[in-house]
């Protein structure tokens, strides 16, 4: 469903998506993504309650965004999720509710999630071997995200997507493992590019060329072009397979062109590229009475502010200084 879009870019795109980040705390430390310890938090008073985010979210649908996808930090640590699901459902023009997580507590919440509106899941999983999961993550537990995924498919969080980063001589040995999980389960595995955000490393990257080459060589591929979603992903399918892959190589092959996302992350700042550092902070205005008219005009401001495309290969490895947990990946 695509209502009038109110928010355009000095680009002419249109930008109907959110991505709210719900939280920056994290029940992993996956080593691109976050340091091991010493990780500056929000503090409690510095954090959108949910209350505020429902009301932002309501903003945004008034000016045409249709799409919502919560995400973190790791979304399902926040309290409440489940309640502001509720509330974002009951918005008028938000026709679709993502929830991007780990999987680590999604079996026992996949459910009432569904119940509450929730309409589909990306679960994040960059290897299926239960000791490099442990190492990646630092400390999580494989199994715990395999019962999320049968939970989502179970509620019908449908399409379930699979997100994996393939770093080179980490998981690109098991890129064939899982290409094959779309075989017999409507899985869509998703193969991501490493970026140069957070806590990676550019020894690190792979372009996902090599990875497509490698799966088309072995199983064949096929265009797929019917996979819901809302973004870069381009999407292909073995011959005969239930579910899909997709490649989202913001990298080697820039999809900036169609960007259509805002970010609003946990400190309340609106920001119009992932990787640039300009934002629009609404907090103070939330905090100090604003109106409606003036939140809107906060998310044109960022939509104005959007960039043409990001130029993260020129920016260096380990430079940005807000990481993908802060921003909200
Ligand atoms: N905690 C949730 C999860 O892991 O799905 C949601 C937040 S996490 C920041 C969102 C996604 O960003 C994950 O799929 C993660 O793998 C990805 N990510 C984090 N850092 C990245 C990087 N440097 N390059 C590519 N993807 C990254
Ligand atoms: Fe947490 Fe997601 Fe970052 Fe991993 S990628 S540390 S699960 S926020």
């Amino acid at each position: 469903m695509k209502g009038a879009v109110d928010l355009q870019d000095r680009f002419k795109r249109e930008i109907n998506y959110l991505r709210v980040s719900v939280t920056d705390r994290c029940n992993l430390r996956c080593r691109y993504c976050m340091p091991a310890d010493g990780v500056a938090l929000s503090g409690c008073r510095d954090v959108l309650t949910l209350e505020e985010i429902a009301r932002l979210v309501a903003c945004a649908a008034g000016l045409g965004v249709n799409k919502v996808r919560l995400t973190g930090g790791e979304p399902l640590v926040r309290k409440g999720l489940v309640k502001l699901v509720e509330r974002i459902r009951e918005i008028a023009g938000i026709a679709e509710i993502a929830l991007t997580t780990n999987g680590i507590l999604l079996s026992g919440h996949a459910g009432e999630l569904k119940a509450a509106g929730l309409d589909r899941v990306n679960i994040s999983l960059d290897t299926m071997n239960p000791r490099k999961f442990r190492y990646i993550t630092r400390r999580g537990d494989l199994d715990r995200v395999r019962e999320g995924i049968g939970a989502a498919l179970a509620a019908g969080l449908a399409p379930v997507k699979l997100n994996m980063v393939v770093m080179k001589g980490f998981n690109d040995d098991e890129v064939l493992d899982f290409a094959r999980l779309t075989l017999e389960r409507p899985l869509h595995v998703r193969f991501v590019e490493l970026m140069p955000i957070g806590e990676s490393d550019r020894e690190g990257f792979l372009p996902l060329s090599l990875v497509r080459e490698r799966i088309a060589g072995h199983f064949g591929l096929i265009p797929r072009k019917n996979v819901p979603g809302n973004g870069p992903a381009e999407y292909c399918a073995i011959p005969g397979a239930m579910g899909s892959i997709g490649f989202i190589a913001a990298m080697s092959h820039r999809f900036c062109n169609h960007c259509n996302r805002l970010r609003l992350t946990t400190d309340g700042k609106l920001r119009p590229c992932l990787q640039k550092e300009a934002e629009v902070d609404v907090m103070p205005l939330l905090r100090n009475g604003a109106d409606d008219g003036a939140l809107r005009e906060a998310f044109r401001r960022a939509a104005a502010a959007k960039p043409g495309g990001h130029d993260m290969e020129l920016n260096g490895w380990g430079c940005q200084p807000r990481k993908m947990f802060q921003i909200g990946g």
